[in-house]
C-alpha cells in the first residue's frame, strides 16, 4: 500500500480488495469498504466528512490513518476557439503537473500526466528538459480526471495517458490506475476509450500485453530508420525498430487490439515520401492506425513543423499504400498546447518572478 512520510494510507490508490482488507483490519464490516470506494471513485468526494453514511467515529479514524489525494488548481487556461481547457495542478508535495480537457463530438477527453517530468529525453519534447522528478501515484493519476469532472460538471468518456511522463516507466501504478478507472464501481470508463502512449519500452510492452486490457496502445514512432529515430529519441539507442515491431506484433496478437503509431512531423527531418513509404511498411502488417502530428515547436529547440502541403502529401502517400492516417486536430494551440509547456512556464516564473 502506498504511504506518505507520515505513514498515512493513500486511500485513493487502493483497489476495492485492498480497501476491504484495510477496513477488516480496522474491525469494520466488509460493506463499509464498498461504501467508501463509492464515495471516492464514483461520487468523487474530496473529504471524509462528505461520507455521510459512515459513523462519525469511523470518519475520525479514517482521518487519523488515511488521506485522500487532492490537487490544487493552480491555473486553468481555456481556449477561446475550441473550449479546450488546460489545468496546472499543484501536488501535495508542491510539484506541478498539467492535464488537458478536450471536447470532441464523441465525448469529452482528458489527457493526463503520468510523471512529474520525464527521463526519456526526446529532443523535441518540453516535458523532458529538466529530467524526471518522480512518478505519480495511482491516486494522483485518477485525481486529474476526478478534479476535472468536478470542475467542468461534465462526464469524461475518454482518457489519454499522453501528457508529461512515460507511462510505462511508471508501470505498476499505471496498471492499477487503468483497473480503477475502468472499474464498474468507479467512473467505469470503457477500456476501449483509454489510450496509453509510450516511447517504446519494449519489455513493458510485452508485460502490458499480458494484462489483456482492451485499451489502445499508442507508440511514439516518429522515424522509420534506427539512425533517424536515435537522433530524435534516446530510447531508440536501447531498442531497435525491429525489436519494437516484434513487441508490437506480440501486443496485437495477445490483445487483438490494433495499435496507433504516433508520428510527429518535423520539417526536413522525417517528412519525406520515402519516410512515408517506410512508415506504411511498418504499419501495414500490424494494421496500425497512424496519427500525424505536425511538431509543436518549443523555444528550447529549433525544430519546425512540416508545411501544411507536406503534411497532406505525407498522408496521401500513406493512404495510397493502404494505411489509414489521421492528422491530429491541434486543439488548444492558443493556450500552450504542447506537452509540458505550462508547467515549464510556471517553473520559469518561480525562478525569475519579475518576468512572470
Ligand atoms: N512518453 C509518452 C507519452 C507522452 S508524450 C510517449 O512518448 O508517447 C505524448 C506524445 O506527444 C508523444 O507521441 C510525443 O512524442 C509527442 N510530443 C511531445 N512533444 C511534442 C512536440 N513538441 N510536438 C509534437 N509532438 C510532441
Amino acid at each position: 500500500m502506498t504511504q506518505t512520510s507520515t505513514e498515512k494510507t493513500d486511500l485513493k490508490s487502493l483497489s476495492l480488495e485492498e480497501l476491504t482488507e484495510l477496513l477488516l483490519t480496522m474491525g469494520e464490516k466488509k460493506f463499509r469498504a464498498a461504501q467508501i470506494y463509492e464515495w471516492v471513485h464514483k461520487k468523487l468526494c474530496t473529504s471524509f466528512d462528505e461520507m455521510t453514511n459512515l459513523s462519525a467515529a469511523l470518519r475520525e479514524r479514517l482521518k487519523e490513518t488515511c488521506f485522500l489525494t487532492s490537487l490544487g488548481v493552480e491555473r486553468v487556461q481555456e481556449s477561446a476557439t475550441d473550449g479546450t481547457k488546460k489545468y496546472l495542478f499543484e501536488l501535495q508535495d508542491g510539484n506541478y503537473i498539467e492535464s488537458v480537457f478536450m471536447r470532441y463530438r464523441h465525448g469529452n477527453s482528458v489527457c493526463i500526466s503520468s510523471q512529474v517530468g520525464c527521463r526519456m529525453g526526446c529532443t523535441f519534447c518540453a516535458s523532458t528538459l529538466d529530467g524526471l522528478e518522480r512518478s505519480l501515484t495511482v491516486g494522483e493519476m485518477l485525481e486529474q480526471i476526478y478534479a476535472i469532472t468536478r470542475e467542468t460538471g461534465e462526464r469524461v468518456s475518454n482518457v489519454v495517458v499522453m501528457g508529461t511522463g512515460e507511462p510505462l516507466d511508471n508501470y505498476d501504478n499505471l496498471v492499477i490506475f487503468i483497473r480503477l478507472l475502468t472499474d464498474e464501481n468507479g467512473l467505469h470508463i470503457s477500456q476501449r476509450n483509454v489510450t496509453v502512449s509510450t516511447c517504446g519500452l519494449v519489455p513493458r510492452i510485452y508485460d502490458l500485453s499480458k494484462e489483456h486490457f482492451q485499451i489502445t496502445l499508442a507508440l511514439s514512432l516518429h522515424a522509420v530508420t534506427d539512425e533517424k529515430r536515435q537522433a530524435l529519441m534516446p530510447i531508440a539507442r536501447k531498442y531497435s525498430i525491429a525489436e519494437l515491431m516484434e513487441a508490437c506484433g506480440a501486443y496485437f496478437e495477445e490483445t487483438g487490439r490494433r495499435m496507433t503509431f504516433e508520428y510527429s512531423l518535423v520539417g526536413g527531418v522525417n517528412d519525406s515520401d520515402a519516410d512515408a513509404a517506410g512508415l506504411a511498411r511498418l504499419a501495414g502488417p500490424l494494421g496500425a492506425h497512424i496519427n500525424l502530428i505536425p511538431v509543436n515547436p518549443i523555444k528550447e529547440r529549433d525544430y519546425r513543423a512540416s508545411d501544411r502541403s507536406r503534411v497532406l502529401a505525407f498522408q496521401n502517400k500513406l493512404e495510397k499504400m493502404g494505411i489509414n492516417a489521421t492528422i491530429r486536430r491541434e486543439l488548444g494551440r492558443d493556450i500552450d498546447g504542447a506537452c509540458g509547456q505550462l508547467r515549464r512556464r510556471k517553473a520559469e516564473e518561480q525562478r525569475c518572478p519579475s518576468e512572470g
